[in-house]
């Protein structure tokens, strides 16, 4: 006989009359003398069941693993908050299959359990309802992607974990050899010279729910190992594959979350982008744009450089309720931006207030309000600076923190856009050197090309970010093709020849034999998925997360090893100081 028949989450009115065998765990139960009622949860949700004769079952308690057999019957007063609330089971047998301890916490969607008390145990964490939905979107998401990438015509290959070390990018986990003492491998950040290297291979079209890690400070929205759905096509323009891109994500947001997102997204220029929002994700479902006030370079201010940038945020309604307090508070917060602080202005009772007015004469102030077309009650933060990614940044910032606290952004929306034309180079504040905006595999612009010696700070890129509701979802770009050209982006990123031929001279020979123009992208399903479920804590998205140590709170890995261990590898571990 099968242990069940019928899964507890589906049953319904029209069940009435059925013989059921359930299984499950006990999510609750009341014994009230004469009657005893019990909670039965599976994997699809509750249903009550009920018994007049508890005397006649065996002794049970919260989260034994059951077995029940009995009649579906509808119940007298419904429970509006269950969808199996109009039936219950009228028990006729009850087994138990497995006893359970009590548990260190109460297993409920509303738990008061310290986060890591519910990751040590996170077999039992699993068991709330809540993040079993959040793994079924995670699930859905990838099913999406792999229906729709074989639909058209791509082919899912793995890429090996065991790599070469690379100088790029973030630190990386190592592996020791044991066959060659003292080498070796290192876990991949991304399989991005893989996948380029399949499309030197000629495969055309190739995606990977590939697990990628990174040696990096942790934080809510970051895991040493995460998982990208990962891409590379060849033979097609950046437009094109934008536009296959957006069909991918239509299908994930419809299965995943029933979300209907309207194609094609817009594309928005990364400069645009920060010029308007102060983001390179910018969150456009509020306004608080910024402005550009380079007009008051014409006030008596002497803080203004002819250099400066000068740009500003209009808070709406702020004004009267905003005390010298909450500006300090924004001052620290502008200054985490390395902006100098910023200036507030208070447009009440139809006048310009705050000590920068005295910097300005009455011509000024008309057309600052003009420009501005101020209301009553707007604040406006005012920020100077020589560097424009430095103000955006800033200014940027500000605004989310207004939008946020404002609740100028309504729950259960969703915007996507495309960021286009990202720079190719980052300039390193304080230093005479660049990185590479998104990595070094980025082709620059075509018409841009002729920059690339002499202005390398406006050569634009064949690289674009999906945002979703002000989160990077996903990235990528159109690949370098050509040998000379990448050695090149190398060099001007600071590499020597000879480094460029050590770490990368078995990649990039491989351009010498035929590459065909190729791109691709890389989506975060653990952001996917945080954003579909609603939650900012990426271990929510996650079967077992690290902490914020890094560590495996069930598990407790990283630990030490024996020395036998270590001996064998050929590694001593030096004492700490
Ligand atoms: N490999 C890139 C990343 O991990 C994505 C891409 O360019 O396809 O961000």
């Amino acid at each position: 006989m099968s242990y069940r028949n019928h899964y507890n989450g589906t049953l319904r009115l029209s069940d009435v009359g059925k013989e059921v065998t359930l299984t499950g765990w006990v999510a609750q139960r009341r014994n009230l003398g004469s009657l005893l009622f019990l909670d039965l949860r599976d994997s699809t949700g509750i249903v009550q069941c009920m018994s007049p004769n508890p005397d006649e079952l065996p002794d049970i308690r919260n989260e034994y693993v059951v077995q029940i057999q009995g009649k579906v019957q509808a119940k007298d007063v419904p429970n509006k908050n269950l969808p199996t609330g109009e039936v219950e089971v009228l028990i006729e047998k009850l087994v138990v299959l497995s006893k359970a301890q009590t548990t260190p916490f109460i297993i409920a969607d509303k738990t008061d359990a310290l986060e890591e008390t519910r990751l040590q145990y996170r077999y039992l964490d699993l068991r709330r309802p809540v993040l079993q939905n959040n793994l079924r979107i995670r699930s859905k998401i990838c099913h999406a992607a792999r229906e729709y990438f074989e639909e058209n015509g791509f082919l899912e290959i793995e890429t090996p974990m065991l790599n070469l070390s690379s100088p790029e990018g973030a630190k990386e986990y190592l592996v020791p050899s044991r066959i060659h003492h003292g080498a070796f491998y290192a876990l991949p950040q991304s399989p991005q010279v893989w996948k380029q290297l399949l499309m030197i291979g000629g495969l055309e079209r190739y995606y990977q729910i590939a697990r990628c890690f990174r040696d990096e400070d942790l934080r809510a929205d970051r895991q040493p190992e995460f998982t990208q759905i990962d891409l590379e096509t060849s033979f097609m323009t950046q437009d094109e594959i934008l536009t296959l891109m957006e069909g991918f994500l239509k299908k994930a947001f419809k299965e995943a979350a029933g979300v209907d997102i309207q194609t094609p997204l817009r594309r928005m220029p990364f400069w645009e982008a920060m010029d308007r929002f102060g983001s390179d994700k910018p969150d456009t479902r509020f306004g608080i744009e910024l402005q550009d006030l380079s007009l008051l370079k014409k006030s008596s201010f002497e803080g203004f450089g002819e250099q400066d940038y000068v740009k500003g945020i209009v808070v709406p309604g702020v004004a009267g309720s905003t005390s010298r307090k909450n500006l300090d508070e924004l001052n620290m917060e502008a200054r985490k931006f390395s902006l100098k602080g910023v200036i507030a202005l208070k447009y009440l009772g139809g006048k310009l207030e705050g000590s920068f007015t005295k910097f300005l004469d009455e011509a000024l102030v008309s057309e600052l309000i003009a420009k501005l077309g101020l209301q009553e009650g707007d604040l406006l933060l005012l920020a100077s600076s020589a560097s424009r990614r430095q103000i955006d940044n800033g200014l940027g910032a500000l605004r989310l923190l207004f939008g946020r606290k404002l609740g100028l952004i309504k729950p259960g929306t969703y915007d996507l856009l495309w960021v286009v034309d990202f720079p190719m180079f980052t300039p390193v504040e304080g230093e005479d050197r660049y990185v590479a905006e998104h990595h070094p595999f980025t082709r620059p612009r075509d018409e841009d090309l002729d920059k690339l010696d002499t202005k390398p700070e406006e050569v634009l890129a064949y690289a674009y970010d999906i945002v979703i509701n002000g989160y990077e979802a996903g990235g990528g770009t159109l690949r370098i093709y050509d040998h000379d050209t990448q050695w090149k982006i190398f060099k001007l990123l600071g590499l020597t020849d000879e480094d460029v031929a050590n770490k990368f001279g078995w990649f990039i020979n491989a351009f010498n034999y035929g590459a065909p123009p190729h791109g691709g992208i890389a989506f975060g399903l653990d952001r996917l998925t945080m954003i579909l479920a609603g939650t900012e804590n990426i271990r929510d998205v996650i079967a077992f997360p690290k902490n914020l140590q890094a560590v495996d709170p069930t598990s407790k890995a990283p630990r030490e090893v024996t020395p036998d261990q270590l001996e064998i590898l050929g590694l001593n571990i030096a004492d700490e100081e």
